[in-house]
């Protein structure tokens, strides 16, 4: 993408405007969340302002308008990451809730004790703590991948892991710290062939490059609205059907039943099954106007220039003396976590901060994977296509100052 086809993208952005102390923002926080384009903010105010009536249950207009807005919004998901059926697509609260319905509804329908569950060290704390109570629900044990020096999985160790107790893989596709983007094709393949099943965490995946649900063959993909341009509170399980018909459903209420006694209560068809209470309709048709937004310009193009991005950035960060960058695979995303020296990336965060630019600092909520690299946390630096060079040249010479400053 040309710096002027970037520009016209940014004045899709308003908070992109917006000045932090007085300085332009610059906002590289991306893989924490993304900013939202005006054609999602229009979609959530259409939707409150003509459409707004509790969908599923009404025979009058409006609630059928909304529910066909919902359904078709699923719809449109389901073709965006090419999934066999719409019926596959649960919408959820996020990523988080995503892998909490399958921890429970799947661990109950397949684990017992002396089962074992695949992770690695890599994992956000969302695919980790679900697993982890999993295990201890029913007496089972994680087994954890390493990683290598340049943060990637070594996957003899991972097929190593996998035995007759496997009960699942959990891998996340890219890495939140890292920014490695995982050879999760090549896992899911291995996977199937000790005959488990394997979820893929996709929350970092699905805003920077390419997905197909009947290509990867995953049978659990999850990922959350709002780190790709949607709004807050809206997620999506993809769920192969056999695995959805199996499980039981997660939680209990309205729209998942078909009959209510005392006696016994009949569970709903999929996806319906698994969305207990009213839905987040707002939000499933502000995700399909946020992933048609991105089919406008193309994942391919935002993949190729948010490459072209991070290694203009890394190049330029390797300029500052004792810096070390965590995660330097060559398959990467939009991602860069660094230290520099003996500084604390707590220090080099506020201090950015003052000049207008938002970094995250921390352990990233993946603390297993900072303390197995006997670090205190990164600064993390992560960009989204609406990011430019300009951008990354004031947040070196920031940063030089920074550390000039504290170092
Ligand atoms: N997995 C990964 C890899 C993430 O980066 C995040 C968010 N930082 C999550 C899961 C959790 O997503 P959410 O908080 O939207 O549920």
């Amino acid at each position: 993408m040309t710096p002027l086809e970037i520009q016209h993208i940014r004045t899709d952005f308003p908070i992109l405007t917006e000045k932090i102390y007085n300085k332009p923002l610059i906002y590289f926080d991306n893989a924490a969340t993304t900013q939202k384009p005006k054609a999602v903010l229009d979609r959530i105010m259409y939707g409150y302002e003509h459409l707004n009536a509790n969908i599923h249950r009404g025979v009058h207009f409006l609630s059928q308008k909304a529910t066909e807005a919902h359904e078709e919004a699923r719809k449109f998901v389901a073709s965006y990451i090419n999934a066999a059926s719409s019926d596959e697509i649960i919408f959820t609260r996020g990523t988080t809730e995503a892998i909490n319905l399958v921890a429970f509804s799947y661990g109950e329908y397949a684990c017992s004790e002396g089962d074992e569950i695949v992770i690695s060290v890599m994992e956000h704390h969302s695919n980790i703590v679900p697993w982890q109570m999993l295990c201890e629900r029913k007496g089972m044990k994680l087994r954890i991948i390493p990683i290598n020096e340049k943060g990637e999985l070594n996957p003899d160790v991972f097929r190593s892991l996998i035995n007759t107790r496997t009960k699942l893989v959990a891998i996340t596709h890219v890495s939140n710290v890292l920014g490695t983007i995982n050879p999760v094709k090549e896992i899911i393949k291995a996977a199937h062939a000790g005959n488990v099943p394997i979820l893929i965490d996709g929350a970092q995946a699905i805003p920077h490059i390419n997905v197909d649900m009947q290509d990867l063959d995953a049978d659990f993909y999850v990922f959350s609205g709002h780190k790709v341009y949607a709004p807050t509170g809206i997620g999506v399980l993809y769920g192969k059907r056999e695995w959805l018909e199996k499980i039981p459903p997660y939680q209990g209420g309205g729209e998942m039943i078909q009959t209510v006694t005392f006696e016994k209560t009949t569970y709903n068809e999929l996806p319906f099954k698994f969305e207990a209470g009213t839905p987040d309709y707002i939000g499933s048709t502000a995700l399909a106007e946020a992933l048609k937004y991105l089919e406008k310009i193309g994942i391919e193009r935002i993949a190729a220039y948010e490459k072209e991005l991070t290694e203009y950035a890394t190049n330029r960060l390797m300029e500052i003396d004792g810096m070390k960058i965590f995660g330097t695979s060559e398959h990467k995303s939009a991602v860069i976590s660094f230290l520099v020296g003996n500084i604390h990336p707590y220090d080099i965060g506020m201090l950015l901060d003052k000049l207008g630019i938002a970094v995250r600092t921390g352990h990233h909520c993946a603390q297993p994977l900072i303390d197995s690299l006997g670090i205190p946390g990164t600064v993390r630096a992560s960009f989204a296509f609406y990011n430019t060079k300009e951008e990354v040249d004031t947040f070196i010479e920031a940063l030089k100052r920074v550390v000039g400053m504290l170092g």
